[in-house]
């Protein structure tokens, strides 16, 4: 049975006083469902999150970090840097990551391999932009990002890698992907992984969606079979949404 999960990336909101209030409010909140709960605050607030946190299921987890193990990296964190603080999973490869900081399939393969070599799990983020999808190459454009980010890890490898399909056109746009398109780059992704890897590992990897999920359309694209939980933005900076999101699977 392979993982379900629901991951919220709260992107650059909330400072302490909202971090420690919505974490109160997660706290107290009702999981009638059995997927995994992950959240990703801010650097500055990770310690603070994990330690309020680690007594429950909802994992904390970072929204990106650094490939080189430590160094000259001005404002700059690194894995090790995480995982002093509690941190075992990073989100790699946001599409806000790519669009405004120029990150790249090889510095994401980079960030890839350091984050497995320090013992972590991977949330790997990717997506086609609108101009993709309006042209039809959505899926190449997809599998490039994978094969380039993630093809050169071994089956074993792979084991600590949950996958996110995330079309740019649909991040916090109000935007959805419709339940048909999602499954059908779900389960184009699954082939792709069966084929170079094989039935067992596609069977068992993950494949989140994300991208405007709401609580009034997550049990929709959930219910899809090779949609395995979200990665959701904006609604998770709410905690009735954010679990009824979570509920909904
Ligand atoms: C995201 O940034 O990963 C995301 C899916 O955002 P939103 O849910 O706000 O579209």
């Amino acid at each position: 049975m392979r993982r379900k999960i629901v991951a919220g990336n709260w992107k650059m909101n909330n400072d302490l006083p909202r971090t420690q209030g919505l974490i109160t409010d997660l706290k107290n909140a009702k999981k009638t469902s059995d997927a995994e709960v992950m959240i990703a605050p801010a650097y500055v607030n990770l310690y603070h999150a994990f330690e309020e946190l680690r007594e429950s299921d909802i994992e904390v987890i970072a929204q990106n970090m650094h490939f080189a193990e430590n160094g000259a990296y001005t404002g700059e964190v690194s894995a090790d840097m995480l995982k002093s603080v509690g941190i075992s999973t990073v989100i790699l490869g946001h599409s806000e990551r790519r669009a405004y900081y120029n990150e790249t399939d090889a510095d994401l393969a980079k960030k890839v391999d350091m984050a497995l070599s320090k013992k972590m799990e991977v949330v790997f983020c990717f997506g086609e932009e609108l101009k993709d999808r309006q042209a039809g190459n959505h899926e190449a454009v997809v599998k490039s990002q994978i094969k380039n980010a993630l093809f050169h890890l071994d089956a074993d490898a792979l084991k600590h890698i949950i996958l996110a399909y995330e079309p740019v056109w649909a991040i916090g746009t109000g935007e959805t992907a419709t339940p048909e398109q999602a499954q059908e780059m779900h389960k184009a992704i699954r082939k792709m992984i069966a084929d170079k890897y094989g039935d067992d590992t596609a069977d068992n990897i993950s494949i989140l969606y994300g991208g405007s999920v709401k609580p009034n359309n997550a049990q929709e694209i959930f219910s899809n079979p090779d949609v395995d939980g979200g990665l959701i933005g904006g609604a998770s900076l709410k905690a009735d949404d954010f679990f009824a999101i979570v509920n909904a699977i």
